[in-house]
């Protein structure tokens, strides 16, 4: 399967996604998990991004493509993936869609997590006295929230209309959620 999750920063993204891509057997590939460990191991890359994450800020759409583009041509991603943090502006979803239509294949769906913005911002917050992420401030995490919504929040409706969009309810315990996105996984292939 061919995937994509949208959430605000916070909604609980990365954990869900490896367990999905684990139970389906197809990679998990986040683009904030790739920007940090090129930020980690000091690439050119990781030093061109490094303060715009910290700032909270989108990385240029044409850096973020380039990756997406060349992590999608892996061997591992021949026959499925599921993408975690992109695409999130406009142009990135136009991107991706010249992509798949190079390959042939197309999205079989793209899943939402919800969760209201009072709860991820204290998540975020709890977040940060446990892993210290360098964006986890409060005043990075109040700009990434206000990122999120004129910028990537429009896209839940770009792939609505493509029939393309699962909903599901991001609060309650991880396993609960799981079980959430696995029912909504499960109508999209019976479908
Ligand atoms: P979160 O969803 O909590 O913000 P991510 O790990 O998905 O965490 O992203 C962290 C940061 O990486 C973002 O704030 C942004 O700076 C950068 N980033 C990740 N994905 C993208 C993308 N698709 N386009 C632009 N910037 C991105």
């Amino acid at each position: 399967m061919r995937l994509l999750i949208l959430g605000p920063p916070g909604a609980g993204k990365g954990t869900q996604a490896a367990r999905i891509a684990q139970s389906l057997s197809i990679p998990a590939i986040s683009t904030g998990d790739i920007f940090r460990a090129n930020i980690k191991g000091g690439t050119e890359l990781g030093k061109k991004v490094q303060d715009i994450l910290a700032a909270g800020q989108y990385v240029p759409d044409e850096v973020t493509n380039e990756i997406v583009a060349d992590r999608l041509s892996a061997d591992d991603a021949a026959d499925g993936f599921l993408l975690d943090g992109y695409p999130r502006t406009l142009a990135q979803v136009e991107a991706l869609d010249a992509m798949l239509a190079e390959s042939g294949t197309g999205l079989d769906a793209v899943l939402e997590l919800t969760v209201p913005t009072e709860e991820v911002v204290q998540r975020l917050l709890k977040r940060a006295s446990i892993e210290g992420r360098a964006d986890d401030t409060e005043e990075v995490i109040r700009e990434r929230m206000a990122v999120y919504t004129k910028e990537t929040s429009p896209l839940a409706q770009t792939y609505s209309q493509r029939g393309l969009l699962r909903s599901v309810d991001g609060t309650g315990d991880m396993d609960e959620v799981f079980a959430r996105l696995e029912g909504a996984l499960k109508e999209t292939s019976d479908s």
